[in-house]
């Protein structure tokens, strides 16, 4: 395997909730065709389930590496650029990438961001705090009048669009590939130091819940935008813990 299908295969598929046994199968059968492997199910309603094994129809191995997680936080852990679907606009907007532009930014982080790309449940979607986790979302344009796709066909559309970005172009692929892997933080060190910064507002009364939730929403954006290194995070750590000692925090 070369390391252009081992960077395919170091990405995420994740379901959040997914409601259907069926559509899970379905996901891990159009995975497969395009070369991904790593499926995640935060909390689905059935699953093992024959219905599910059924769909898969050839990607049982997909369905039978599959993990549960009882959060997204924990799916995406060790993951560093996290994508949310979505056919909806949101009140919190997030950078917004049409589905054909998904190769670009593919290409750009390839061997570098290790991706993770979220899916809604059928029913209701992300919910807004699940959609605030990511850092940029993607829409699979439609037809105005009836944006939503099976799940499974949205997870068929992307990852056909992910295997192109890490595909087209190969020979610069590779060139960028073999560079050497940026020492980019991972989620969980970056949620650690939001929440750190984040503390003395939710313990001051005075914010209303959405001026929380704007300013989270800021944090996050500058942060996403300035890919920070473990050594930026952890320099910012020194420099909060700094802050509260001095009583400027
Ligand atoms: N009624 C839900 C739609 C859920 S469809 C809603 O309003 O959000 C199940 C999942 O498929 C979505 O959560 C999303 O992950 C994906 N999906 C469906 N249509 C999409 C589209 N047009 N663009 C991006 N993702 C889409």
């Amino acid at each position: 395997m070369d390391v252009l299908e081992r960077y395919l295969q170091s990405i995420k598929i994740v379901l959040v909730r997914p409601s259907h046994a069926g559509n899970i199968g379905a996901c891990a059968r159009a995975m497969k065709t395009m070369g991904l492997r790593q499926l995640h199910l935060v909390q689905p309603k059935q699953f093992p389930s024959p219905e599910a094994t059924a769909l898969a129809s050839g990607a049982e191995d997909v369905l039978n590496n599959s993990q549960v997680h009882k959060s997204l936080m924990s799916a995406v852990e060790g993951s560093d650029l996290l994508l949310a679907t979505s056919a909806r606009s949101r009140r919190f907007p997030k950078p917004l990438i049409e589905l054909h532009q998904l190769p670009e930014l593919v290409k750009s982080t390839l061997s570098t961001q290790k991706i993770a790309v979220v899916f809604g449940c059928e029913r209701t979607g992300l919910t807004q705090e699940e959609f605030m986790l990511c850092h940029k979302h993607i829409q699979i344009d439609t037809d105005s009048a009836y944006r939503s796709l099976n799940l499974s066909h949205a997870v068929q559309l992307i990852s056909y669009m992910l295997r192109r970005g890490v595909f087209t172009d190969r020979e610069a692929s590779t060139e960028s590939s073999s560079s050497a892997h940026l020492d980019v933080a991972n989620v969980s060190s970056h949620e650690h130091l939001y929440q750190r910064i984040l503390k003395p507002f939710k313990d001051v009364n005075v914010t209303s819940n959405t001026d929380r939730m704007i300013t989270e929403q800021r944090l996050r954006q500058i942060f996403s935008r300035a890919q920070l290194s473990q050594m930026d995070v952890d320099f910012l750590h020194a420099v909060v813990q700094a802050l509260s000692k001095s009583g400027a925090e």
